[in-house]
């Protein structure tokens, strides 16, 4: 797709907020420093990718690790339009990780009620250990106390969409990211 500074998607308009030059040298450094937190740990980690948001992301990030990994996604739904709703899951896991060391992908923490749902979901199930990564946070809405121990990008409260991340589904498919003009 086209690079273009401002678009519109339905009723919105959106600028250009991250390019997708910063986009893949932070992930690059994001890869960089997970391998190196798993290089010497006896199982590979299982990578849970939440989707939908985290696929463009998931599949830049795991194709940049240098160690071995499983991959898994879980489909959770908690935005409608530019307002967080309540959490719906939407598709098991599907895989046994009890025992297993879990790193939960997802494309941002806003208030960390998703990532906080999640965490508690899969820590019922007896992984040997749980850690997040996110490529976006907005520090000032978060209201949790988990750690995220892997980010690119702290940002603003405001409404970003492309790289995965949509505004009523539409605006994924774009390779930089953009904010909401308001
Ligand atoms: P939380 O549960 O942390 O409040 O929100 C997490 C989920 O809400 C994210 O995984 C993402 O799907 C969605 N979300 C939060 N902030 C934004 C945003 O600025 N833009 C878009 N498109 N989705 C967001
Ligand atoms: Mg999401």
């Amino acid at each position: 797709m086209e690079k273009i500074n401002n678009i519109t998607l339905l009723d919105k308009n959106f600028e250009l907020l991250i390019s997708e030059e910063e986009i893949n040298s932070k992930i690059t450094e994001l890869a960089r420093d997970i391998s190196k937190d798993y290089t010497n740990s006896s199982n590979p980690p299982i990578i849970i990718g939440v989707m939908n948001g985290s696929l463009l992301f998931l599949s830049d990030l795991i194709r940049k690790l240098t160690i071995n990994v499983e991959l898994a996604t879980i489909r959770i739904s908690s935005y409608v339009g530019t307002t967080a709703g309540v959490i719906r899951e939407l598709s098991d896991l599907g895989i046994n990780i009890s025992g297993r060391d879990i790193i939960i992908v997802d494309d941002i923490v806003d208030t960390g009620n998703s990532m906080d749902y999640l965490i508690n979901r899969l820590s019922s199930e007896s992984p040997a250990s749980i850690r997040t990564c996110a490529l976006f946070i907005k520090p000032s809405k978060f209201t949790k106390k988990f750690t995220i121990d892997y980010t690119a990008f702290q940002i603003d409260d405001k409404f970003i969409v492309g790289y995965g991340l949509d505004y009523n589904q539409l605006g994924r498919n774009l390779s930089q990211i953009y904010t909401l003009i308001e």
